[in-house]
């Protein structure tokens, strides 16, 4: 069979616009399948309407209300579609299980999943290893968790002196991926500055797990650099952030609470998921407020 240079640029062409779509499609179904009969299920102590550790940090609150009433995300000409989003996921655990393993050659033990008295491993009610996190804002109707985190792991142990003198176990361990643009912001403006979602995801998980530091390392995927940061626990910051997700509980629709855009041009509402949505849907009415960050009501941390 004759197949010239010609054929070949002609069917590259319909490869791409044929595969790159199929792909995308195929995982990003079989990670919705996955999600749905698992944790997006609703079965189980934790609530299918949920706020979690790694959003409740975003900066306007119509946005949380958004995500925990379950509006459906709305597709960005600039985003990454489905599918590459899959694949960004699957290039942050690559980098979590790198890291881990680099870590433990210098001497590091960190431990990824709970761990029972005998220390064994706890699976959850899927069969699957069960995370370190916590669970709180116990709806008073179903009994189900709507407040929620977890963490990628617990430093427990330092064998290098000098390092022994700055990490001080039992220590969170956040392991992020970058691009080199992103990661340059980090390295300059440190977490706090460069991203409120991930200084509040870190902040709310010290507070329930109860630990003063966080260790947070972020791989440049383009230089493949580290940068790291220990992060102090800011009491305020944790708080602030519970009560304002418990606010959120209490609203019947996102439509309840008030834009930190002034208008859909706002730099914040320019990447927003919900911007059509915020902005044509209905109109805003009331601000609700309120107070919890309640030990009693806490799990005890699992390891
Ligand atoms: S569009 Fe703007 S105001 Fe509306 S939810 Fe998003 S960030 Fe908030």
């Amino acid at each position: 069979m004759q197949f010239d240079q010609r054929q070949a640029d002609a069917a590259t062409s319909e490869i791409n616009t044929l595969l790159c779509p199929m792909l995308d499609l195929a995982i990003a179904d079989k990670r919705k399948a996955e999600y749905d009969a698992t944790r997006g299920s609703g079965e189980g102590d934790v609530a299918k309407n949920r706020i979690g550790a790694g959003y409740i940090g975003v900066p306007c609150v119509r946005d949380l209300g958004f995500r925990y009433h379950r509006f459906p995300k709305e597709a960005r000409d600039t985003g990454a579609n489905p599918g590459e989003l899959q694949r960004h996921a699957a290039a942050g655990h690559w980098t979590e299980n790198a890291t881990l393993d680099w870590l433990g050659l210098v001497g590091m033990n960190i431990i990824t999943v709970a761990l029972n008295d005998h220390g064994n491993e706890i699976t959850d009610q899927w069969g699957k290893p069960k995370q370190i996190g916590w669970k709180d804002g116990k709806d008073p109707e179903t009994g189900q968790y709507r407040l929620a985190g977890e963490v990628d792991g617990v430093i427990i142990g330092v064998d290098d002196p000098h390092l022994a003198s700055l990490i001080k176990p039992p220590c969170i361990w956040e392991s992020k991926k970058a691009t080199d643009k992103k990661w340059k912001k980090f390295a300059k403006e440190k977490v706090r500055g460069a991203d409120p979602v991930y200084f509040g995801q870190v902040q709310v998980n010290m507070g329930y797990l109860g630990v003063m530091q966080t260790l947070f390392s972020m791989l440049n995927l383009d230089t493949m650099k580290f940068y790291f940061e220990l992060i102090p626990f800011d009491q305020r910051h944790a708080q602030d952030l519970v009560d304002r997700g418990v606010g959120v509980f209490q609203t019947s629709s996102p439509y309840d609470l008030p834009r930190l855009g002034r208008s859909e041009d706002d730099l914040v509402c320019k990447f927003c998921d919900y911007r059509t949505q915020c902005w044509h849907g209905e109109t805003n009415t009331v601000h609700v407020t309120s107070q919890l960050f309640n030990p009693n009501t806490m799990e005890d941390p699992p390891f």
